[in-house]
């Protein structure tokens, strides 16, 4: 299967539709490797824009929502980026290769098992440098790592988590889910100083953020 190939036309699509529109996204989305991060028997459908299930309950989002995410995040090198819910490591590997130079992702993940997976994936793919990956309770965040200049959360919140906010450098964006089970609202907050500016970039469909700041199942 001519992979690269397949990823190419998938950008295309995104830019088309309107998904993307930004250079850099579209090159760090050509060039991360997505086959990698599904089951092997799902790796034929790694290019489709739609969510694939990747064990444990999970999926990995579906590229246009992960570039319309890394679109809106503004990523530039040299960021540190947390990321909540690293899941297959994808949405990681594509902010890695836009922090880089410099920067630095640490993805969280709370089911251990996906996290050793996304671990080998992200090697696989030549992200191990640039992503570290951490089993926890994301809806925290990961103090002992803040601040952060981005923070994109890939789960479902009732609220947005206080310590999230808090964990965000002056100047700082967060991206988050925020709504019922079912259906969200993708909601971005901008710090600027001590104040918060939130923007509403508009629905969108994610697996419940489980934990402390999440829901609590
Ligand atoms: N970004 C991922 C990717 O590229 O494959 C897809 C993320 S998937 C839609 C959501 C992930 O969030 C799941 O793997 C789930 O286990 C994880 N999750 C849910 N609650 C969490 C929490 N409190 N902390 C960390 N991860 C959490």
């Amino acid at each position: 299967m001519d992979f690269e190939d397949q990823r190419k036309k998938m950008v295309k699509r995104l830019l088309e539709r309107g998904y993307i529109s930004r250079l850099e996204v579209a090159r760090a989305m050509e060039k991360v490797p997505r086959h990698l991060f599904v089951p092997k028997d799902l790796e034929g459908s790694a290019y489709l824009d739609t969510p694939l299930y990747i064990g444990e309950g999970q999926t990995i989002s579906a590229p246009h929502m992960v570039g319309i995410m890394v679109e809106a995040l503004e990523i530039r090198p040299g960021m540190r980026i947390l990321e909540v819910g690293g899941g297959s490591g994808y949405h990681a590997a594509v902010m890695g290769e836009m922090a880089r130079p410099g920067g630095r992702v640490y993805s969280v993940e709370r089911i251990g098992v996906l996290a050793e997976r996304a671990k080998k994936n992200l090697k696989e793919a030549g992200y191990g440098e640039v992503v570290t990956t951490v089993v926890a309770d994301g809806s925290r965040g990961l103090p002992e790592f803040a601040p952060f200049d981005r923070i994109c959360v890939a789960a479902a919140a009732p609220a947005i988590p206080e310590p999230l906010k808090q964990q965000l450098t002056d100047g700082g964006k967060l991206l988050i889910p925020v709504g019922g089970r079912w259906y969200q609202d993708l909601i971005s907050v901008d710090r600027k100083r001590e104040g918060y500016l939130e923007a509403n970039l508009g629905g969108c469909v994610f697996v419940p953020l489980i934990g402390e700041y999440g829901y609590k199942d």
